[in-house]
């Protein structure tokens, strides 16, 4: 086991944040360890888990080009330039995010994001290792352990500082919490969501408007769907976990026909392998994870979903992640005392996270309901003028 060098860090967790941040930090002379407990998946493909795609933000970008990482990222991206509202009736119309192309939000593939940062950490003198499984952390000697997830070994590693980026279900806020009261509270939303696929047409095209995030809204749910470079879309399904319908309601893939049949009907043509989508995907569950501290001193700090994990109606989960770990770096750049460097990162990002948390709640009534709401929109066109 060798001792950590003075500038070094303990990343667990290479996901969109975690290698988004292994990249800032080495490309400033941080020696930078990434612990991951998937395969790499440059070479064995990539294994999801949440959504297939995301929209892409400026606050994002932004964050994207402190690491140079802005332009190898939007050769894949896909511009969407507003919402594309589908009627019950099966009538479309375009929503407009802002005045002109230049006010526009991107979708871009989950995997191919995640590939295009490990490239660029690796790039810039990370070390990354996969098959490793944070499990257990000992604070007091400063060790951290960790399965092997192909054969079952157990490693032991020497820290300074553990970062996680290891998401939503953090195996590094668990240890912390086990080490001291954090005030975590976690908030489940009573919907959740299950994906399908619409694939391109017989020529290998879009078969439905590329440059927009359709959504049908109808009432207490809604599907949307977002464009991929290899011109398919992913459509989400939000329903609520009770009542009628609902994913307790609605579970064969014959029932889920029939939903469509009814609640969806333009849709069904585009989605030609419904029920086997239906049967293969599972059902997601949403929540948002509140935390009163972020860090134990300087032996560990968490950021992304790790730290604030929200429901993803804003699209902004991601994009929040990547401000962090923009923030992060640059505390870390500027204070030698890490645990002050922790405690002000913490202290600049926590009431934005919690402020982008709220909105992505509120986001997901104004998205289900109010988007073909005539009122709404006139009110909304009045604010924007
Ligand atoms: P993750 O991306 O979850 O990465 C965590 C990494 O840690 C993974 O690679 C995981 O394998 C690894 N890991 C986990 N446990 C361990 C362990 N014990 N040891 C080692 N490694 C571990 N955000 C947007 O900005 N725009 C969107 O449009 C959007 N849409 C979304 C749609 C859905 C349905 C959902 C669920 C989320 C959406 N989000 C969106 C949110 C976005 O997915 C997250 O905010 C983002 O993935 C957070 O990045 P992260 O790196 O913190 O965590």
């Amino acid at each position: 086991m060798n001792k950590p060098a003075d500038r070094s860090l303990t990343l667990i967790g290479a996901g969109l944040a975690g290698a988004l941040l292994a990249t800032l930090l080495a490309r400033k002379g941080w020696q930078v360890d990434v612990f991951e407990k998937r395969g790499d998946p440059r070479q064995q493909g990539y294994a999801g888990g949440r959504s297939i795609n995301l929209a892409l933000a400026e606050r994002g970008r932004h964050a994207l080009r402190q690491a140079d990482a802005d332009e190898a990222v939007m050769r894949q991206a896909v511009m969407m330039r507003g919402r594309m509202v589908h009627s019950r009736e099966g009538q479309v119309q375009l929503q407009r995010y802002g005045r002109d192309d230049s006010e526009v939000i991107w979708s871009i593939h989950r995997g191919d994001l995640n590939i295009t940062l490990l490239d660029l950490a690796e790039q810039a003198g990370a070390r990354l290792h996969f098959h490793r499984r944070l499990d257990q952390v000992d604070f007091e000697r400063r060790l951290a352990h960790f399965t092997d997830e192909q054969n079952g070994g157990a490693h032991l590693v020497e820290f300074q500082s553990l970062v996680g980026a290891d998401g939503a279900g953090s195996s590094l806020r668990a240890a912390m919490l086990r080490e001291r009261d954090l005030g975590e509270r976690t908030e489940f939303l009573d919907h959740s969501y299950k994906e399908l696929e619409i694939p391109p047409d017989a020529e290998g095209e879009f078969q439905i408007e590329p440059n927009a995030l359709h959504i049908w809204p109808r009432g207490h749910y809604m599907c949307i769907a977002l464009p991929n470079d290899e011109k398919t879309f992913t459509v989400t399904l939000f329903l609520p976990n009770a009542g009628e319908p609902s994913f307790a309601s609605v579970t064969t893939p014959a029932q889920a026909r029939a939903l469509f049949e009814r609640d969806f009907a333009d849709a069904i043509p585009l989605i030609p392998a419904l029920e086997q989508d239906w049967q293969r995907n599972p059902v997601g569950l949403l929540a948002t994870l509140y935390l009163d501290s972020w860090h134990i001193d300087e032996r560990a700090v968490l950021l992304g979903d790790a730290a604030h994990a929200m429901v993803p109606f804003h699209g902004q989960g991601m994009n929040c992640a990547f401000e962090d770990c923009v923030a992060l770096a640059e505390h870390l750049q500027r204070t030698p005392d890490r645990a002050a460097a922790f405690a002000a990162f913490e202290r600049e990002r926590q009431p934005n996270a919690a402020a982008i948390q709220a909105m992505a709640l509120e986001n997901y009534v104004e998205m289900r309901d109010k988007v073909d709401d005539a009122d709404f929109l006139l009110q909304r066109a009045l604010e924007r003028t």
